[in-house]
């Protein structure tokens, strides 16, 4: 860890979502960004004193954050049309693999939080840029959704089906989370 450039010393700086809740909860988004839920009387005194508990728990995890790599969608039309298409292509060569397993749909689609997701009909969306990852990445992301089409969980059942597919599901999900959707 580096102590050198004072990074030690700055606060930690968040915002707070108040609702009916009773306790306090933290999220710490992969961008850095750290979200405090409590209660909508819960005095500012309290939410410090809690930060302040879970500081090193915090701090270890913004800098792991800090460690990932950012995948971007590119911003001109023509370069966002091009990423589209290579996406595509690629969830549909996949799809293709598993032929017992047909999403009623495929879309590619800008999600600013997810990888991709799977509906209760079937529709299978994949992140835009999961077309910029390594191609064992992006196989692994839309394995795991064609799974949901077997069981919409994350059940044992689920994850058995998936490493069935795929056995090494399981690397290549802990490689996938050193990626950050920017
Ligand atoms: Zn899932």
């Amino acid at each position: 860890m580096v102590q050198s450039d004072g990074w030690q010393e700055r606060s930690i700086s968040y915002t707070v979502v108040r609702s009916r809740r009773k306790t306090m909860a933290l999220i710490l988004r992969p961008d850095n960004q750290l979200e405090v839920r409590c209660g909508l009387t819960l005095p500012q005194v309290e939410i410090e004193r809690f930060i302040g508990e879970k500081e090193s728990w915090i701090r270890r995890k913004m800098l792991e954050n800090s460690r990932l790599t950012p995948v971007q969608a590119p911003h001109e039309q023509n370069q966002l049309t091009a990423l589209r298409q290579l996406t595509q292509q690629k969830a549909l060569a996949v799809i293709e693999k598993y032929p017992h397993l047909v999403p009623s749909q495929l879309v590619i689609r800008r999600q600013r939080r997810r990888w991709g997701s799977c509906s209760k009909s079937g529709l299978i969306s994949i992140n835009l840029c999961a077309g910029l990852l390594p191609d064992e990445l992006l196989e692994y992301i839309v394995v795991h959704e064609l799974c949901h089409l077997v069981y919409f969980d994350h059940s044992a059942r689920f994850h058995h089906l998936l490493e069935q597919l795929l056995p090494d599901a399981q690397v290549r999900k802990k490689d996938l989370q050193r990626y950050l959707i920017a």
